[in-house]
């Protein structure tokens, strides 16, 4: 792709996310998506996180295949989660699931540091490279088991799960700051799932509530 197609590409992604997002406004409650999420959809090159065979794809407003028969999520469903997060600049965010790593790039353009986790080694080091080869220097990858959070970095501003899990993951909980939000696929593999933000208050109460019906890979693992 050269750049000027790149940069037109990219701008029609944005066009069809704002689509979806007033599409989906009956759901979300939101008509339109922040700014600061939409500046950072509309910087970070998608097909550096894309496979070769799907490259002239990268800027569809779709989930796509990457190695290990996993997938990078819809443009829509990254550029969601991440303005559920409402992420400020001195944050510290954590990413369980980090797939392409193209949701852990989107965060580090708004945020302090990210620390993702992957549980398919191959694809943590994937990601690490290409982050590496954006200059991405506030992010780390590690390959392990996500449920597990993790414990080294936290206390955490905000923890982003981007594969469905069973339940919601009490260590992710755990390692949540005060006031911090936990955003995250919640139903079974191949069924009903419901995209969820949770904020832990001062006291330690949790409020809860459904955003939207989604469908993401399950979290593996053994918990
Ligand atoms: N955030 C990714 C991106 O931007 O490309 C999308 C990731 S994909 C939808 C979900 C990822 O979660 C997969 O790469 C999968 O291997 C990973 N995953 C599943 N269970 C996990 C676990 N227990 N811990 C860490 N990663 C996990």
């Amino acid at each position: 792709m050269i750049a000027a197609n790149k940069n037109n590409a990219r701008q029609q992604m944005l066009a069809d996310i704002r689509q979806s997002v007033r599409e989906s406004a009956h759901y979300t409650g939101r008509q339109d998506l922040s700014e600061k999420v939409m500046n950072a959809m509309g910087k970070v090159p998608r097909e550096a996180f894309v496979l070769p065979e799907y490259q002239h794809l990268a800027y569809q407003n779709t989930p796509l295949a990457i190695a290990a028969g996993q997938t990078i999520s819809q443009p829509l469903i990254v550029a969601l989660m991440t303005d559920l997060l409402d992420p400020d600049t001195d944050d510290v965010i954590l990413e369980v699931g980090t797939g392409s790593g193209y949701q852990a790039a989107i965060l580090a353009e708004l945020v302090h540091s990210v620390y993702s986790v992957e549980i398919i080694e191959e694809l943590a080091d994937s990601a690490a490279a290409a982050l590496g080869r954006l200059g991405y220097e506030n992010v780390q990858v590690r390959a392990g088991d996500g449920y597990a959070g993790w414990p080294e970095h936290a206390p955490y501003d905000g923890v982003i799960v981007t594969a469905a899990a069973p339940h919601i993951p009490q260590p992710l909980l755990d390692q949540l700051k005060p006031g911090g939000k936990l955003v995250i696929p919640v139903g079974e593999e191949r069924g009903l799932q419901e995209l969820l933000l949770l904020q832990v208050g001062e006291n330690g109460d949790i409020a809860q509530r459904s955003v939207l019906p989604v469908r993401f890979v399950p979290l593996t693992g053994d918990h």
